[in-house]
């Protein structure tokens, strides 16, 4: 197969490319000494869908949608169905994928291994809570329905297991029930972070999506400002599900990254001002309003040769405003502008997974050209600042986080280990849960 296998990110691979091979409908005979790894669309940034050294399971060519019942919205599928492909079946008749996350360019087997957020997250929770129930392969056991009533373990163990599990082979989930696929979208420009901390919960309360475009680079009274972006699906709009093939495309890495210093600003600046100020309102189509970077195909090379490096934590609500005031301001004392700067509040409704990320709290994405050193500083400094606010460091995104880091983030990752298919490992996984000591066995774990 392709060994063109990368993460989103574009870290360095090793210089033979990366081995994989195509998943069936069983666990792979071929086995590795350094392990396999299940592949969805490699969207991931960090490296928690790489595998240096051992195979990779490509699923991507298990891409049929088996069945969906329009009167209950469940869709029956192989885990390599993009989410694209289902907005396309479900969206004609009145249904939309529950929890989406910025691209539709992913699978539906990589939404349940990472459980993935959406911009519903305060109404919807995450992507595993409307995973009705999924067959997982293991190299050591037959094949397993897994369900809340059923192996209830390792379905936990799954949503959010980043792939450790086992492979899923099939997979249900429930759709929810839409007007329409246009969005009402209603903006609001707020001049600093205060003035979104003010007005996060009561936008959740009113609107089915919410989340914070921040500029990240403004300083002084301006810290923090940006749009507060709402949505609704509206009553009577478009049914249509068709997505639009992307329009740009980025032909080329440049040698430097154009997403820094003076061209950086100027953007922040521009696109700050695009929104009136005040209150705005429109109706827009889904696809702008919920994946405007998948308009730009391979945008992610605009990061240059070293690739991307980003960051997203959670921490607490409470006392959360001042970690997420430190974080942008580490940024800055850093000398190092974040190109897409995301604040969100995530909402109560808990996960299923066992290790998942989302949890309550305020949630700040941001993402930085990787220049060497200097990056990899920041990264352990924004890391130090969420964690000592008792937050946690989001492992799907993440390339550089200590095992500290992690285990601090996840305090029950024992448990997934417990659980790990002895013949599946990542290189997230081994960079971080297996430098950790007195790792557990299942006995003990359970
Ligand atoms: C532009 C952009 C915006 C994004 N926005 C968000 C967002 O808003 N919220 C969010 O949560 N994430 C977001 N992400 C991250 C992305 O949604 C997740 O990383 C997603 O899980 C990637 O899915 P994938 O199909 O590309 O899988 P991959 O990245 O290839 O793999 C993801 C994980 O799934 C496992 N896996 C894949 N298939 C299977 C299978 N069949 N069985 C078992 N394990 C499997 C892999 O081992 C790996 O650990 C964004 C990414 C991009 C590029």
């Amino acid at each position: 197969m392709s060994e063109t296998y990368d993460s989103w990110g574009r870290l360095e691979g090793p210089a033979g490319g990366r081995r994989a091979i195509e998943g069936g409908g069983g666990f792979p005979a071929i086995r590795s000494p350094a392990g396999l790894l299940p592949r969805g669309n490699g969207r991931s940034y960090g490296d928690s869908c790489l595998n240096d050294g051992g195979l990779l399971v490509d699923m991507t060519a298990r891409d049929r949608i088996l069945g969906f019942d329009a009167e209950t919205g469940l869709l029956d599928a192989e885990p390599g169905v993009l989410l694209r492909d289902v907005t396309r079946l479900v969206a004609p008749l009145g249904w939309f994928l529950p929890v989406t996350p910025g691209t539709q360019f992913v699978t539906l087997g990589g939404a349940l291994a990472n459980d993935v957020h959406g911009k519903n997250h305060h109404r919807r929770g995450t992507f595993g809570a409307w995973v009705e129930d999924f067959t997982l392969q293991r190299s050591d056991r037959s094949p397993m329905r897994c369900a809340r009533d059923e192996n209830a373990e390792l379905y936990a163990a799954t949503i959010g297991g980043m792939g450790l599990t086992g492979i899923v082979t099939r997979l249900r989930v429930r759709m929810m029930r839409v007007a329409s696929a246009s969005i009402r979208q209603v903006t609001h420009r707020f001049r600093r972070l205060e003035e979104y901390f003010d007005e996060a919960a009561e936008a959740d309360a009113r609107h089915e999506y919410a989340v914070a475009w921040i500029d990240s680079l403004a300083t002084g009274p301006n810290l923090g400002r940006g749009h507060l972006i709402c949505g609704d699906h509206e009553p009577d709009g478009s049914l249509s599900g068709e997505a639009r093939p992307a329009r740009l495309k980025v032909p080329f890495t440049p040698p430097v990254s154009p997403l820094r210093g003076l061209a950086l600003r100027a953007f922040n600046e521009l696109y700050y001002r695009r929104a009136p100020k005040g209150r705005s309102e429109r109706v827009v189509a889904f696809e702008p309003f919920f994946y405007p970077l998948d308009g730009v195909a391979d945008w992610n090379r605009l990061y240059g040769p070293g690739g991307l490096l980003q960051h997203q934590s959670v921490v607490p609500e409470a006392g959360g405003a001042k970690a997420v005031r430190a974080l942008i301001e580490c940024a800055h004392a850093h000398g190092q502008g974040s190109f897409l700067t995301v604040l969100k509040r995530f909402g109560e409704r808990p996960s299923p997974g066992l290790i998942s990320f989302p949890r309550p709290g305020w949630t700040l994405t941001l993402d930085f050209p990787n220049r060497g050193r200097r990056t990899l500083d920041l990264m352990a400094a924004l890391d130090r600042i969420a964690v000592d606010a008792g937050g946690a460091v989001n492992p799907y995104k993440d390339a550089t986080m200590s095992p500290e880091t992690f285990a601090a983030s996840f305090p029950q990752w024992k448990r997934l280990e417990a659980w790990r298919d002895p013949a599946i490992v990542s290189d997230s996984w081994r960079r971080t849960a297996l430098r950790l000591p007195a790792q557990a066995t299942r006995a003990e774990a359970a």
